[in-house]
């Protein structure tokens, strides 16, 4: 794929592919088609993919434990002329965020086929959805500045249990799978979650990029108790490594499907570049907590949920800077401070 030239930067357009309603499907490449799978959370639906092999039907994450996504599964697999109960050989979730991995249990017991995760991943959703202990999750959200009975009422909506599945199969980094007519191989992809996976045939030159590297919304980045240092590097590095990857059609877990991956690389860079330098002056002026800095960077009137995220998302920033040596981290008793330095 060949580089941009400077002077022919202009935004990356949403492709006239995966354009049905939510719930539906459309194909979207050679045997690749896209489920629209409702989901009960702002973001409206998760991209699901379902491609078929020789073998069977390998279906790309699965939405959340919930009434109308199984419905959406239902119709999804009638309309394309498979049973879920028959023809399914195998599931694949990218990460263990509950939009991606929440309906696996079903569709494995519906189906009997395998759930694939990196291996890392499975421990990770282990720790995450069967440990039970929340007060981790309350006490790194309290220390970032976030009063404690918001941050109990959130952790209480976002930490709930989630049941796994009962059969989990490890991928392997870099570990090469047959996918409908062609070959993926499994690429780590740290940023919004740490054991994210994206799958890229090089041959057909697709890439299933999860919810690395999205359109119209940048994938939300953040640090939480369960986060590896750096992570808005680790993200960076990976856009950078994946920038000039042979792609010409990347399949993201939410909104638009899009064509140039290098493009929105460059966007997404940017956009990091951009947040860094906000957040860097509002702690010009003193030391601040990333909640404190978050409620002026994100826009009001966020949800407890959103807030969050927003919390999360200018923790990892402020940590960024850290690293750049353009700021400094303050322990002052109970609070994590930033300042510019
Ligand atoms: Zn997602």
């Amino acid at each position: 794929m060949t580089s941009k030239s400077p002077g022919n930067i202009g935004p990356v357009t949403p492709s006239r592919l995966g354009i049905q309603p939510v719930g539906e499907v459309a194909e979207v490449a050679e045997g690749v088609h896209q489920l629209k799978v409702p989901i009960p959370i702002p973001l409206v639906y998760v991209s699901a993919y379902l491609v078929e092999g020789e073998d069977g039907w390998t279906l790309i994450d699965t939405g959340f434990d919930y009434g109308e996504g199984k419905a959406a599964w239902e119709k999804g697999a009638r309309s394309l002329g498979f049973s879920l109960e028959r023809d399914v050989s195998r599931i694949i979730v990218t990460h263990f965020h509950p939009d991606h991995l929440g309906a696996a249990r079903w569709l494995q017991e519906t189906s009997g086929a395998p759930v694939y995760m990196l291996d890392s991943e499975i421990r990770n959703s282990r720790a995450v959805w069967e440990g039970g202990d929340t007060s981790r999750f309350v006490e790194h959200l309290v220390r970032h500045g976030m009063d404690r009975e918001t941050t109990e009422w959130a952790t209480a909506s976002m930490r709930t249990s989630l049941a796994l599945p009962e059969k989990m199969v490890a991928l392997r980094e870099g570990e090469e799978l047959p996918l409908g007519p062609g070959m993926v191989r499994v690429v780590r992809a740290p940023g919004h979650a740490d054991h994210q996976i994206v799958l890229h045939d090089e041959g057909r030159r697709i890439l299933f990029a999860a919810d690395h590297i999205l359109l119209k919304i940048t994938p939300n980045v953040g640090i939480w108790p369960e986060t590896a240092p750096r992570p808005l590097y680790r993200y960076e590095e990976s856009l950078r490594s994946m920038r000039d990857l042979p792609v010409e059609l990347v399949l993201p877990g939410h909104g638009p499907i899009f064509h140039d991956l290098s493009g929105r690389v460059d966007e997404l860079l940017a956009h990091h570049e951009e947040r860094l330098e906000e957040m860097r002056r509002e702690i010009e002026g003193g030391p601040k907590t990333s909640f404190e800095v978050s409620r002026k960077v994100f826009r009001y009137g966020l949800s407890i949920y959103e807030r969050c995220f927003a919390l999360a998302e200018t923790l990892a920033h402020l940590d960024h800077l850290v690293l750049l040596g353009r700021a400094e981290r303050m322990e002052d008793g109970d609070f994590v401070r930033f300042r510019a330095s």
